[in-house]
């Protein structure tokens, strides 16, 4: 038997323990009518956030467009006592996403850059097309919408901002060069702003989420689906939006109810060069394994300072000659 089918899948929300709320605060959800973004929506209306659900209501490839989506996660907000409104644009149009939530609300604590499309295809096949419309919903949306909420949450000393990206990203997937691209950029684009917001307490996370939704129902076994909602992804995505979580510039994987946190190591490395002269390909042959050998003492790099103090370091230590 598979093992994961021990598990029993459980089918109603747990709402007793409901002590990390969301009341007074504004959140904007991208891409929220379907898949992840329509559960964080949900659980955070029903955790008292005012919602903006964002959607375009259009195909996975970013076709076609409908005010559906994201009207039937407004009404089941409402529905369950909660505020929300829905918001129809494109997110790559800034202004039609946030000016009605500035209009009306007049602040904005939480975004969820979570909207995204596919156009996968073999690496020789991705026409100009292919890779601007990924590049454009995915990374550039991202960066316009945080640019903008950036202005107000640094204004207001609050706000929290979620970054979707994607283990197809972090480590590479045959067909998504477009994708794996936008979202690493992602990674890059809450590294910076994790730093630029720290002292506002304007936090920045990225989530690489792995749920069952219509990106991904060909992707997973059947028999794990019930096991691989979204709802099993939501409570990280919102514990890192909420005011008691102080994490900032965190990447992590998540799904099924489990999630890590993800950092860069760095092996050893080695020194090819002496300071009596230029080092040669030579040299850096003949260091190349010790350069990449990750069984001597690997090492957690965490910042820009600490990766250009090991190369400080390690002039410091060359030898005068060979
Ligand atoms: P989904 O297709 O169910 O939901 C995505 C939503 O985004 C859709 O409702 C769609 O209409 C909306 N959207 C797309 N382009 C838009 C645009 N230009 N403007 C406004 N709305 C737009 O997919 P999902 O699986 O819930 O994916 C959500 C996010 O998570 C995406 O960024 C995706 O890349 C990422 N992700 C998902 C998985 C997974 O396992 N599901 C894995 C890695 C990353």
């Amino acid at each position: 038997m598979n093992r994961f089918l021990t598990r029993t899948a459980p089918r109603v929300a747990k709402r007793s323990n409901s002590t990390l709320r969301y009341d007074g605060r504004v959140a904007v959800v991208t891409g929220a009518g379907n898949g992840l973004g329509r559960e964080y929506a949900l659980a955070l209306g029903a955790r008292g956030a005012t919602v903006v659900v964002n959607d375009f209501g259009g195909g996975m490839h970013g076709e076609g467009a409908s005010s559906v989506a994201a009207d039937e996660v407004v009404a089941q907000i409402k529905a369950a006592g909660g505020n929300a409104m829905a918001n129809y644009a494109n997110v790559c149009n800034t202004d039609e996403v946030l000016g009605p939530v500035l209009e009306e609300y007049g602040k904005l604590d939480i975004l969820i850059n979570n909207a995204g499309i596919l156009r996968d295809r073999s690496f020789l096949r991705i026409s100009d097309d292919d890779w601007q419309a990924i590049m454009d919903v995915h990374l550039t949306a991202s960066f316009k919408l945080s640019q903008k909420a950036f202005e107000v949450m640094k204004a207001q000393k609050y706000g929290r901002i979620i970054n979707t990206s994607s283990s197809s990203g972090i480590y590479g997937n045959f067909g998504q060069a477009n994708y794996a691209a936008a979202k690493m950029g992602l990674v890059g684009l809450t590294n910076t702003l994790a730093i630029e917001g720290r002292k506002n307490n304007v936090l920045c996370n990225a989530v690489a989420p792995q749920a069952l939704s219509r990106m991904t129902e060909n992707i997973f076994p059947a028999d794990l689906h019930e096991m691989l909602g979204p709802q099993f992804v939501a409570p990280l995505t919102l514990y890192l939006c909420h005011e008691d979580c102080d994490e900032t510039g965190g990447v992590f994987e998540t799904g099924g109810g489990y999630s890590s946190k993800l950092r860069f190591q760095s092996t050893k490395g080695a020194l090819f060069a002496t300071k009596a002269a230029y080092p040669t390909v030579e040299d850096v042959a003949a260091k190349f394994d010790e350069i990449c050998n990750f069984d001597d003492e690997p090492e957690a790099v965490e910042s820009i300072q600490e990766a250009t103090m090991r190369i400080m370091n390690a002039i410091s230590d060359m030898p005068d000659a060979p």
